[in-house]
């Protein structure tokens, strides 16, 4: 692994600064940091080189329990829902502010928990957690109930209310950002909050929470409790003092949370979950190196760990082999590298677990019969950690494993189609529907194969441009819920109707 000169420094740099973090390692309950009620940890290891980073406290159903009873009586004494909306507005810009000022911490942290590129932790991970608890903050006193338009004689006011306790349950991929992305409207629509990070990321959320609390949101409002699915999420998932969850992460478990509701007291469930997004690209595309571009950085940017990844490619047979190979070259500049050095684009897997994963659809494609036309293999075992290379299939068809499942690494499948009758029915072709994008020059082309695609983000002549004025969901089971633009807040509200009858 070698290092050269970069806006953001040397390999040599960051690996100093690295030696001198202090990982928070015990969950946060009640605004103080706590030992899990057993006194068990986890290891917590960095996919970088394999090496222990930290042992992290272990919640089970009793820290769960504790910390739900925490957010409870904070939120109904008010010291937050209750507090005026321009103080929790100047408090959330607070927490923003300070996550600026901790920037290189956690991107650091970010980056040695999960292996993303120091890079892309600093220009965008923490700065877009930053901005989402800002934006958020700025909306809370710029949104109003209403007045329905009843008879005279009665007035029917209608207001939004906070749901109460919130569980935030969350995936290893983006760990801060998706984290912010049910805090910021949480908090700023007056909720408490239980957040269970993935036992995978655990390190930036435990930061998170001391500085929620150094910002002046009050004791309880914010909760952390690390530890294992089976046990700290659904114990959360379970609990009747929880009055919603918010959850990002597998169809799998998102199924299951909609079941411990059923179980447990029908809170409110929105899910965020995974993805097989198609990236349709007509003959009449634009620019072909334009789709291309688009296409390597729409599966390889967090080595293709990104729940929308783009990681089917339909395209028209004229232009298909023109494209694989220009992806296929891309693909060759970006191979993985010690996601510390700042050159390095594509970073490690987040484990050894995932990693095996990832080579395992390898297999899978090229036993299918699936061509490689890039990458495939496992690169820098002798560091210790998990990486795999850009990769490329050709010739996938329809019925292949590897056009049909989330991969969730840097592995690309590329079909052909004749017309774009085909190109619509092969992208709908799926149970997920989270995202999609067409190549066009043609308006009608553009409109007519964007409105035939069942996804909750559709983008015509790009892939994953976006921003947060607008929502991120899912269509069929890639989830039910909306992060992201004022659409989210009304997840984390409840509408209620006061009737005023006058004369009485
Ligand atoms: P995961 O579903 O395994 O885990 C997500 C969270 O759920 C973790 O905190 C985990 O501890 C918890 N969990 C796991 N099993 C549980 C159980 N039985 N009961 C309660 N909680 C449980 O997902 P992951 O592997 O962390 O992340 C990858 C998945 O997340 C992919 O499918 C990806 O597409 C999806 N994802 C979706 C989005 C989106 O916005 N749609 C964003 C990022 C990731």
């Amino acid at each position: 692994m070698t290092s050269e000169a970069h806006e953001n420094g040397h390999l040599s740099e960051w690996e100093e600064r690295a030696k001198g973090i202090e990982f928070r390692t015990r969950a946060w309950i009640g605004g103080r940091p706590v030992d899990a009620a057993s006194g068990r940890k986890f290891e917590k290891r960095t996919p970088r080189d394999g090496a222990i980073l930290a042992e992290i406290a272990e919640c089970d159903e009793a820290d769960v329990d504790l910390a739900v009873r925490s957010a409870q009586e904070a939120f109904e004494d008010g010291r937050w829902s209750k507090k005026s909306p321009s103080e929790r507005k100047e408090i959330l810009f607070r927490l923003s502010d300070l996550i600026t000022e901790n920037l290189e911490t956690f991107a650091l942290i970010e980056t040695l928990d999960v292996g993303k590129p120091i890079s892309d932790s600093l220009s965008v991970d923490v700065p877009s957690a930053a901005m989402y608890f800002r934006w958020y903050a700025e909306a809370i006193d710029k949104r109003h109930g209403e007045v329905a338009p009843t008879a005279p004689g009665s007035l029917g006011l209608i207001t939004r209310e906070p749901i109460g306790v919130v569980g935030a349950v969350v995936p290893w991929n983006y760990p801060l950002i998706i984290t912010a992305w049910k805090l910021a409207p949480a908090l700023a629509t007056g909720n408490s909050v239980v957040l269970k990070p993935a036992e995978q990321s655990p390190l930036s959320a435990l930061l998170l929470a001391e500085l929620a609390t150094e910002a002046g949101i009050p004791d309880g409002v914010v909760n952390v409790v690390p530890g294992f699915g089976e046990t700290a999420g659904r114990a959360l998932g379970l609990h009747t003092g929880v009055d919603k969850i918010s959850f990002t992460g597998s169809t799998e478990v998102g199924k299951a949370f909609l079941r411990y509701a059923g179980e447990s007291n029908m809170k409110s469930v929105s899910l965020e979950c995974g993805g097989k997004s198609p990236q349709i690209i007509m003959a009449d595309a634009p620019s072909i190196q334009a789709a291309a571009e688009s296409i390597a950085s729409g599966i390889f940017y967090n080595a293709g760990q990104t729940c929308h990844a783009g990681s089917r490619v339909i395209a028209a047979r004229e232009i298909k082999d023109e494209l694989i190979e220009r992806v296929a070259a891309i693909a060759k500049t970006m191979p993985p590298g010690d996601p510390l050095d700042p050159n390095t684009k594509l970073g490690a897997i987040v484990d050894e677990t995932q990693m095996e994963r990832i080579l395992g659809y390898v297999d899978i494609g090229k036993q299918e019969g699936a061509k490689l036309a890039a990458g495939g293999s496992r690169r820098l075992p002798e560091s210790g950690g998990f990486y795999v290379e850009p990769t490329v299939f050709d010739g996938v068809t329809k019925e292949m494993r590897v056009a049909n499942e989330e991969i969730f690494g840097p592995v690309l499948s590329v079909m052909g189609f004749e017309d774009a009758e085909e190109a619509v029915s092969l992208a709908n072709a799926t149970d997920y529907g989270l995202a999609a994008s067409v190549w066009t020059n043609d308006v009608n082309t553009a409109h007519r194969v964007s409105s035939a695609l069942r996804a909750g983000t559709v983008w015509v002549n790009s892939f994953d441009a976006s921003d947060v004025t607008v929502p991120f969901g899912g269509f069929k089971e890639s989830g039910n819920g909306r992060d992201k633009s004022l659409h989210a807040m009304e997840q984390y509200e409840q509408l209620k109707t006061t009737w005023f009858e006058f004369g009485v």
